[in-house]
């Protein structure tokens, strides 16, 4: 359930609120030239609220403005059980209202495994899920034609994202950050941000005060993840000190090369897909569950 500020901001003048979202989101766009005319935009639906946004507000943008683009939606079903059914039931009923073409895939027929069956050879789930939905979500991009990957990437999200690659030290990362990505290689299909200035607070607003149909539930596996501690972080460092979180956000804008990735990508020598090795993330990935399944089985019929 949402927070109880949030229900109480639902009598909000709805309408202007959902003005200033929109100028907020055309705002980025524009100032970072996030989406060309004729552009194919696909995005990345998992159903959850921030996404579910981004489409809304994407087809609103595309059937008002000057802006002439196409638009689809790209679902990735990772098999999390009791969780993401709910995520993709819907994405499908937004998709629909909304007459935009909806792609599922999923890691079962894609990999031949799903999220809840590998989860346990890694420290935490979200490592495998973050590899694995990435890469059907840019192949999957890349075989449709897409020009731009839209990701229902929020502020909140941005500032942790940060937070966790300072934590980690790993600062080849912060190329990724900003609201639009270059084209590193021709296979990688650029993302963009559309949602990069607006706050999750708001985006739980839009969808409680416009009685969206979004998923709610949070992810079984979301307790795992250093993303979950941080966030709770920053929560209550912002309720101290509002503004925090832009803070944030305009600092590494203003001190980091953001959106610029200095790396240099290959093809797999196994998919042929994007990497930055010679075998790429998911193929290793894939070979060692493969192992490790193989082992579990052998362990099951000898006992
Ligand atoms: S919380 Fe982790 S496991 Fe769950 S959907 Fe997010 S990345 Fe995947
Ligand atoms: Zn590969």
């Amino acid at each position: 359930m949402f927070p109880d500020h949030i229900i109480f901001m639902k009598h909000l003048d709805r309408h202007n609120f959902n003005q200033e979202l929109e100028k907020k989101v055309k705002k980025v766009i524009n100032d970072h030239g996030l989406i060309n005319d004729h552009d194919k935009v696909a995005v990345a639906l998992s159903g959850g609220k921030d996404s579910v946004l981004t489409l809304h507000i994407l087809n609103k943008i595309r059937k008002e403005s000057d802006f002439n683009f196409k638009l689809l939606a790209i679902a990735v079903d990772e098999g999390i059980h009791g969780y993401r059914e709910d995520g993709i039931r819907s994405a499908r009923n937004n998709s629909y209202k909304l007459g935009v073409d909806l792609y599922e895939v999923s890691l079962k027929n894609e990999l031949g495994f799903t999220l809840d069956q590998v989860a346990k050879f890694y420290q935490t789930a979200c490592v495998p899920c973050g590899v694995f939905r990435r890469y059907l979500l840019n192949r999957t991009a890349y075989e449709l034609g897409v020009d731009k990957l839209a990701t229902g990437h929020n502020l909140d999200d941005e500032v942790q994202s940060f937070l966790m690659s300072f934590a980690r030290a790993d600062v080849r990362r912060f190329g990724k950050f900003g609201p639009k990505q270059e084209r590193i290689h021709p296979k990688m299909v650029p993302r963009i941000k559309p949602l990069w200035l607006i706050p999750e607070k708001e985006v739980g607003l839009w969808a409680v005060s416009n009685e969206v149909d979004v998923h709610l539930a949070e992810c079984p596996y979301a307790y795992q993840s250093l993303r979950s501690r941080l966030k709770n972080y920053l929560n209550s460092l912002e309720e101290e000190r509002p503004g925090t979180k832009l803070n944030f956000l305009k600092f590494f804008q203003k001190n980091l090369k953001i959106g610029k990735r200095d790396v240099k990508l290959y093809e797999c020598q196994i998919c042929g897909q994007p990497s930055s090795a010679s075998t790429c993330k998911v193929c290793e990935m894939s070979e060692h569950i493969k192992q490790e399944m193989k082992l579990n089985k052998e362990d099951r019929e000898n006992k």
